[in-house]
């Protein structure tokens, strides 16, 4: 795996273009705008979160995780999906617009439309409050825990979700035979997160959902975020997913360790530029005040 990506890297550092598989099936797929990660499985970043999609080698049908806006969903259709009428699932890793704004350009296409039962709550009561742009309709198939779909060529779509972290229905969405799984924004790769307690979200309850999912894979899986800082790729491994839960925890420990010191919050804001022991988590400000603010009232 390492000696693969390896030549991925190598590869596009020397043609300056856009990634393609090894080990691409009968159809050699680099549409642009896309990055190609393996197994015809690939992200696409316009603006908003990264969008996820499997194009199978036969050109028919497809999956899409997550869907930006409904602008880039356009485009992301046009040059990853062009000419297909039909999709064989659309499905969130939660509700936030930014990865679902685009569901009503994609949806339609798509005989499965699926998220998580909580990000569909959520989904409904940010569409209940909505004041500007487009309706977004609400996912057909909910679930639980997890869900499976086996695609026609055999490749395997499960999706699981395994507690509160950035909110309360959040879902990692796995491509088991390709061994890629979308993190939504469960995995902020070198920025500080966003987090959204009033959709169930809760930090420290983050740090055990990183634990889980680092168990729940493997050393070979390909993770995509949801975000990234700039010049940080929006693609990683386990040691990533490690990383960001040491953050968490590290910012657990440093606000209980302050407030119990006296601090106030206010103090405690204006003191930190970095979280002691992460100082890899440097971008964002406003956010990293959003995690002092969150992580106060949780310890
Ligand atoms: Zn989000």
């Amino acid at each position: 795996m390492r000696r693969r990506r390896f030549l991925y890297t190598s590869a596009a550092l020397t043609a300056g273009a856009a990634l393609r598989p090894l080990t691409a099936g009968p159809l050699a797929f680099a549409p642009a705008g896309a990055t190609m990660i393996r197994h015809n499985i690939g992200y696409y970043t316009e603006r908003g979160g990264t969008i996820g999609f499997y194009r199978p080698p036969s050109g028919a049908g497809g999956v899409v995780v997550d869907s930006q806006f409904p602008d880039a969903a356009e485009h992301f259709l046009k040059e990853v999906f062009a000419g297909d009428l039909s999709l064989d699932l659309l499905i969130n890793t939660h509700h936030h617009g930014d990865h679902t704004g685009g569901n009503g350009v994609i949806a339609p296409r798509s005989r499965a439309y699926v998220a998580h039962e909580r990000a569909r709550t959520n989904l409904e009561k940010s569409e209940a409050e909505r004041t500007e742009g487009e309706a977004v309709p609400l996912p057909e198939t909910t679930f639980a825990k997890d869900w499976t779909m086996t695609l026609p060529d055999g490749e395997i779509v499960t999706a699981r979700h395994f507690g509160a972290g950035h909110t309360g229905g959040d879902a990692v969405i796995h491509f088991e035979n390709a061994n890629v799984a979308h993190l939504g924004d469960l995995l902020f790769n070198r920025r500080f997160p966003y987090i959204d307690p009033g959709a169930g979200g809760n930090m420290t309850n983050w740090i055990k959902v990183m634990g889980k999912i680092r168990k729940a894979y493997d050393r070979d899986t390909v993770f995509i975020f949801g975000h990234a800082a700039e010049s940080y790729p929006v693609t990683g491994s386990r040691e990533d997913v490690a990383s960001f839960q040491d953050y968490l925890s590290y910012l657990r420990k440093y606000v209980k360790k302050e407030k119990r010191k006296g601090t106030s919050l206010e103090a405690l804001k204006a003191k930190t530029t970095t979280i002691p022991s992460a100082p890899e988590w440097r971008f964002g400000d406003r956010l990293r005040d959003v995690n002092l603010e969150v992580m106060w009232e949780e310890v």
